[in-house]
């Protein structure tokens, strides 16, 4: 058996003792922890709960009681590790193997910010699409949030693995940054010096406001922080 524990591994491996085909204590423990956490939920009065059990896959409001059941019989819903329809919102347990909320958060963004990108985003939106019929708008952002990095690294492996090809920076790219970031206060590229915030009192030679069009939306900001960001 694995002893390989990331963040809620138990989610990745059966759920019943091949032995005994009863449920494996960590399950147990995990699917405890679980029941926990949503009975603390405001919407825990009603009774009633979205199922995240492999058939109902989040897409069923069913009792609470039966809710136990289908995980005893069914487990887990496999890639349901952060339990955001259940009220939790990010990485709340963080463990050292798994990509630390920032990284992770600074992957996603700068993934779903790079033009050439976008046409795996649409891949992966249709697929959840199709995957969560009764998903609102909102719940799959979320969902692109917490699982488009580790989707598209998926998606480049396999894909290699059938014979397709990927350019250099992509496959170093999907692999994520490295946890390492150098920090500038001022940089200089392309002919203009940006500085952060914190600088511009003493300097009126750069600036500190950026803006940035993406489609018909114009962003306007100040620069908090100038990172160098490397992939390997
Ligand atoms: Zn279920």
């Amino acid at each position: 058996m694995s002893s390989s524990n990331y963040y809620r591994s138990w989610i990745d491996r059966p759920h019943l003792d091949p032995n005994t085909r009863l449920l494996t204590e960590e399950y147990q423990r995990g699917i405890t922890e679980f029941m926990g956490l949503v009975q603390r939920q405001p919407e825990a009065e009603t009774g009633m709960l979205r199922c995240p059990c492999s058939n109902c896959k989040n897409r069923k409001i069913i009792k609470e009681w039966d809710v136990w059941t289908h995980l005893y019989l069914n487990g887990f819903t496999r890639s349901y590790k952060i339990w955001y329809h259940h009220g939790e919102t990010d990485y709340e347990y963080g463990s050292t193997s798994e990509p630390q909320p920032a990284v992770s958060h600074l992957q996603t963004y700068l993934l779903t910010n790079c033009e050439d990108v976008l046409q795996y985003e649409r891949i992966f939106m249709a697929e959840k699409r199709f995957e969560y019929r009764y998903a609102t708008e909102e719940e799959l952002e979320e969902l692109k949030q917490r699982e488009f990095s580790g989707w598209m690294l998926t998606y480049v492996s396999a894909s290699m693995t059938i014979g397709e090809t990927f350019d250099d920076w992509i496959r170093e790219m999907v692999r994520g940054p490295e946890y390492v970031v150098k920090s500038y206060t001022r940089f200089c590229t392309r002919g203009y010096a940006f500085t952060t915030q914190k600088r511009r009192h003493s300097s009126t030679t750069y600036d500190a406001s950026v803006c940035s069009a993406s489609g018909d939306d114009v962003y306007y900001g100040n620069i908090r922080e100038i990172m160098e960001i490397n992939y390997s």
